[in-house]
């Protein structure tokens, strides 16, 4: 089998494994018990805090742990819109992009729901970049938080971080970014990205699924959402996932070390991919940024074709990939995503993603290649009949 569905998830590395064998074991104890066993647990935390917090250029106690990408995202956008509402009513927006996860969509449309919030939906070029002046259209002086991702997970777009966190600090607006699919393949220093928050999930680099990490700078306030007995400095309350912890901060310290080498050798791979597709595929449209893409992302259309139908096909012929986000997955709908770059319903079902782990290699996208071609060929030959 041919595993080209990395952005989907990622198997847990060895070391990473053995990073936390001993805290699912003989090191099992509760963080805030006050004996040996708890005491072993407590700094394992506090390690891993410092090896995560040196990954992303900050201090460790603007760590928080959580369940995953999903929760750092609610943590974020619920958590400093309403803590600053609290502190001033006037601050009732929150300005997302057209093609956020759904943890930040509907994050912000809980808020609208049910705490009256109004959301402004910042536009997306073709290629699902967000502009400065398409930021700059929508921040007002009642905006609360900005939240735009570092990467699209289904067209691997790239936005111009660095730009737009300048944007926001200018209107005195922190803003967040969800870094889960762009963490171990672009830079993660949070001083040099310019951002206020920012989110990372394990599993999509090796460590297990249900870990997570918000970095929220300084000072800035977060109200809770999981109320308890006040772990994570009161943030987030729970006993904490001490393995999870330390698996993320193994993962994560291994992939920043990596990354650069990583990314320029898959994204060369990544190019050949796409290239190759394009030439010998009728019919297929890339989508999402030609040059500003994750290195692990190629995605396209096949007009004439399902989405679903190609999936299946490739699946028989050892291509293992996706039609879009897992999280959208079984739904029929078109990608949201992908009609907000003005790709119409009926192509915008065509979609299939490809997306490559740090081991990918040159043949295995060869094989691929092949495998795509005859699958589309396949779908539309049975379209025609
Ligand atoms: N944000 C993005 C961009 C993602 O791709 C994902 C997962 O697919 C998430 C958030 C959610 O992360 P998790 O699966 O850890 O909840």
């Amino acid at each position: 089998m041919i595993f080209l569905d990395a952005a989907a998830t990622t198997p847990v590395r060895k070391e990473v494994l053995e990073a936390m064998w001993p805290y699912l074991t003989g090191e099992f104890g509760n963080p805030s018990s006050h004996h040996a066993l708890g005491e072993s647990a407590a700094n394992a935390l506090s390690a891993a805090r410092a090896t995560v917090a040196k990954a992303i250029g900050c201090r460790p106690g603007e760590i928080t742990f959580t369940s995953g990408g999903t929760e750092a995202d609610n943590l974020a956008v619920k958590g400093i819109a309403l803590a600053r509402r609290a502190r001033d009513a006037a601050l009732n927006r929150i300005a997302i992009s057209a093609i956020e996860h759904p943890a930040v969509e509907e994050s912000a449309h809980y808020l609208e729901r049910v705490h009256g919030f109004v959301v402004d939906v910042v536009p997306v070029d073709r290629y699902g970049t967000v502009t400065p002046e398409a930021l700059r259209s929508v921040l007002r002086p009642e905006t609360a938080l900005a939240s735009i991702m570092y990467a699209n997970n289904e067209i691997g777009t790239v936005q111009p971080v660095r730009q737009l966190s300048e944007i926001c600090a200018e209107y005195g607006v922190p803003f967040h970014t969800d870094a889960v699919q762009a963490a171990g393949w672009l830079p993660i220093d949070a001083k040099e990205l310019g951002v206020d928050a920012l989110s990372i999930s394990g599993h999509k680099l090796g460590a297990p699924k249900g870990s997570g990490v918000l970095y929220a700078k300084g000072r800035l306030r977060l109200e809770p959402l999981v109320h308890g007995g006040g772990q994570e400095r009161g943030r987030r309350s729970g006993t904490e996932n001490v393995a999870g912890a330390v698996a993320l901060a193994t993962a994560l310290a291994l992939a920043t070390s990596e990354q650069s080498e990583r990314a320029d050798r898959v994204s060369q791979l990544r190019d050949a991919f796409i290239r190759t597709i394009l030439e010998t595929v009728p019919g297929a449209l890339l989508t999402g940024h030609p040059s500003q893409r994750l290195p692990s992302v190629a995605s396209f259309c096949f007009p004439g074709t399902s989405g679903e139908s190609v999936l299946l096909e490739l699946e028989r012929l050892g291509v293992v990939c996706s039609s879009g986000s897992a999280c959208a997955a079984g739904s029929d709908a078109p990608s949201p995503v992908l009609t907000a770059l003005g790709i119409e319903a009926e192509v915008a079902q065509t979609a299939v993603r490809f997306s490559f782990d740090s081991t990918v290699t040159a043949a295995e996208l060869e094989q691929a290649v092949d495998a795509v071609a005859a699958a589309v060929g396949s779908v539309q030959g049975l379209g025609k009949r």
